[in-house]
């Protein structure tokens, strides 16, 4: 391997210990920040993840609420959930968990859901200022893949992007935020032609796709930056596996995110990040 790893873990661990300290100084000034998080999934990879979510949310001093989705869970029950946390000033960040039961509407629940706590940027109204350069909470993982090539000084100006994927709360957000960043966006779905091609053009690729080792070492151009959000079960081996195969990839590559400890981590000190900023929001 010749690649640079991205430590997504050890910056994640640098921010919440910020994070931290920011907190302290709200608690100082009457405000506890407080994240409350809509639990909906059944799968206990999911609920996992949500439940690594509110402890950090904890280590770092934020308080951690939730209220379950079941199946047994009304439409106007959730809305009605939905209106009492916008209303509610001691809520600074609620964390919508998606997808929710196929009989309710999501789209009515983000829709619903206030902007100012939106700190995942997943509603449309979050994405809408997103595209139209407005500030705003942006989507947590791409914002998380942007923090780890700030912090590793990537200008990305003029450079070459392919973002594998174009799904709302990953692929078009990475894509708009590399926009932002003067890079030169190419966004690849499942239709696209010859992307292997495609990407060994790239300086930056953004694997967001959902499928094990989808991306070969030899469609990375030598020097090329390789961001992997996938976390892929895969039956027979222990752990998650990114969407590209990381050893190959890694040939190639000047940086590259490993899975696990690349963007994961990244995604939860993002989401903090910005719940902390709505809470700080409250003081300016
Ligand atoms: P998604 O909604 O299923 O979207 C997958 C995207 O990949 C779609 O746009 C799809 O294209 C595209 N795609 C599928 N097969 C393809 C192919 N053969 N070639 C090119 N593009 C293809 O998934 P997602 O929610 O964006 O998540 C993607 C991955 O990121 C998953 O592994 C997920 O677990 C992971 N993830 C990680 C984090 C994190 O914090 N690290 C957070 C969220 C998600 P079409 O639009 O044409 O169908």
């Amino acid at each position: 391997m010749s690649a640079h790893l991205l430590d997504g873990r050890g910056l994640s661990k640098q921010i919440r210990s910020e994070l931290k300290t920011r907190v302290d100084t709200l608690k100082e000034k009457g405000v506890h920040p407080h994240l409350h998080v809509v639990v909906a999934a059944q799968d206990p990879a999911s609920l996992a993840y949500v439940r690594m979510k509110r402890k950090w949310a904890e280590e770092v001093g934020i308080i951690s609420t939730s209220w379950d989705v079941t199946p047994e869970t009304s439409q106007s029950e959730l809305m009605d959930h939905i209106a009492t946390i916008n209303q509610d000033p001691a809520i600074h960040g609620v964390l919508l968990q998606h997808p929710l039961p196929e009989h309710l509407d999501e789209d009515a629940a983000l829709l619903g859901l206030g902007s100012e706590k939106d700190v995942d940027g997943i509603t449309p109204q979050s994405l809408g200022r997103l595209t139209a350069d407005l500030p705003g909470f942006r989507c947590a993982t791409p914002l998380g893949m942007m923090k780890l090539l700030d912090h590793h000084r990537v200008d990305c100006t003029g450079k070459r992007a392919v973002v594998i994927g174009r799904s709302v709360i990953l692929g078009k957000p990475a894509a708009l935020m590399l926009l932002q960043k003067n890079a030169t966006v190419t966004m690849a779905h499942s239709r696209t032609q010859n992307l292997p091609e495609l990407c060994r053009e790239a300086d930056i690729v953004v694997a967001a796709v959902g499928k094990p080792e989808m991306v070969k070492g030899y469609w990375i151009k030598p020097g090329a930056i390789v961001l992997d959000a996938g976390y892929n079960k895969v039956e027979g081996r222990s752990g998650d596996v990114g969407d590209c195969e990381f050893e190959s990839c890694a040939e190639n590559a000047s940086m590259i995110t490993p899975v696990p400890g690349g963007v994961g981590p990244m995604t939860v000190a993002s989401l903090l990040s910005n719940c902390v900023d709505a809470a700080e929001s409250l003081l300016s």
